[in-house]
């Protein structure tokens, strides 16, 4: 979306930082904020930073949004430096407006910040090499376990119920009861399917509930773009893109990375011959995972990484349906029946593994062992 060169600039003058802007551009592949390079220069010298307009249509509430982003960030910076670290490579710097405030408003209803620019680390988009998805599995395993320590119930819950399957399962039920576009009977073994599945989607909040699963900070997007890699080691260096981070359960930031990771197949693939649940994709993820948590998962946890990656990929597969079912309201379409198609790869997906359970649980107690 286009935003006024006005707006932008003035934004800029906002945050706290020496020299003068040299120039400023968009910058790099989100799909939710609007981001910028800015460089500014003092003396000789040159700094870059991120600067970003927050997607106030999806985030109602920046505020709170960036309240659990220098909290955690705070935090991850003491535990990085206890470690010996470099904390300004390795945890997202939030620069503070010359006010104090970790982000500023301006007169249109933009709400804007500014990050410190990580260097010489890459992005990457698609998992070329499963070296990538190993070091993306540290990156959020070690995440994790900085954040151990850090009371998970005092952040804001950004996007209420995001991950609550089992109110994704009623909202799925009375989509299917009230039936607006007359669809349910094209998809009676569809909806069977996740009906049958029932008592899997309301597992893991159960175990929570009955503190068999520790509440833990939780980052909820965590795709391969979104961990930086360091360009001289090609190690995972830092967690980005902290928008979504909220109290829930660690298997399911592990649980969605297998979803969309270590899925043969895009997420709307027509041959579902395709779709297969990729397990040596799967095993680079449990070890690097494992490897970054160190020791701070409990066993619970960990014995519980496959259905983490199972409960995700029914509870996505069984939003796209009701999506599907409620007439296409909520995820953006490219075709008639797209809803329908991504759900229909998730169910694959779940069925492959479900094939897999065994060979998914032997990798991860192997690794388990391996990390011990
Ligand atoms: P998404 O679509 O994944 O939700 P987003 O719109 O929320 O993305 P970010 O992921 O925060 O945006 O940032 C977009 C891109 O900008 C990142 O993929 C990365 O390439 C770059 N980027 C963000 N923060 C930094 C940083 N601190 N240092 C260097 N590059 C960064
Ligand atoms: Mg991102
Ligand atoms: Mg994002």
């Amino acid at each position: 979306s286009e935003i006024k060169v006005e707006l932008i600039e003035n934004a800029i003058t906002q945050f706290c930082v020496e020299g003068d802007v040299v120039n400023y551009e968009r910058y790099g592949n989100g799909h939710i904020n609007d981001t910028f390079v800015v460089v500014f220069q003092k003396n000789s010298e040159q700094t870059r930073y991120i600067l970003q307009r927050i997607n106030n249509s999806i985030f109602k509430n920046p505020e709170q949004l960036m309240f659990n982003i220098t909290q955690v960030t705070s935090f991850l910076k003491d535990e990085v430096k206890r470690l010996g670290g470099d904390s300004r490579r390795e945890v997202i710097t939030v620069i503070n407006t010359k006010e104090g405030a970790s982000f500023y408003q301006d007169t249109e209803e933009n709400y804007w910040r500014m990050y410190l620019f990580i260097e010489d680390a890459s992005c990457f988009e698609q998992v070329s090499r499963p070296e990538d998805f190993f070091q993306s599995a540290v990156a959020f395993g070690r995440f994790q376990k900085l954040l151990s320590d850090f009371d998970a119930s005092s952040l804001y819950e950004v996007i209420p119920d995001f991950h609550n399957t089992p109110l994704r399962y009623k909202t799925f039920l009375q989509a299917v009861k009230e039936d607006k576009c007359n669809r349910a009977k094209e998809v009676q073994d569809e909806i069977m399917f996740f009906i049958k599945r029932e008592e899997d989607m309301e597992y893991c909040k159960r175990c929570l509930e009955e503190g068999k699963l520790p509440l833990r900070v939780t980052h909820n997007d965590t795709k391969l773009n979104n961990v930086m890699i360091d360009n001289k080691t090609g190690n995972g260096l830092c967690v980005i893109d902290l928008d979504t981070v909220m109290p829930g359960l660690s298997i399911f930031d592990f649980g969605d990375s297998i979803r969309f990771g270590a899925n043969t197949a895009t997420e709307d693939e027509k041959d579902l011959t395709k779709v297969n649940l990729d397990l040596e994709l799967f095993e680079e993820y449990v070890k690097g995972y494992l490897k970054g948590c160190e020791g701070s998962l409990t066993d619970a946890e960990i014995a519980m990484l496959p259905f983490g990656a199972k409960t995700m990929t029914l509870e996505c597969g069984m939003r796209f349906l009701t999506d599907y079912i409620e007439g296409d309201v909520y995820f953006r379409i490219h075709k008639p029946e797209h809803n329908l198609d991504r759900c229909h790869t998730q169910m694959s997906l779940v069925l492959d593994m479900e094939r897999k359970w065994n060979e998914m649980n032997e990798i991860v107690s192997k690794a388990k062992g391996g990390n011990l």
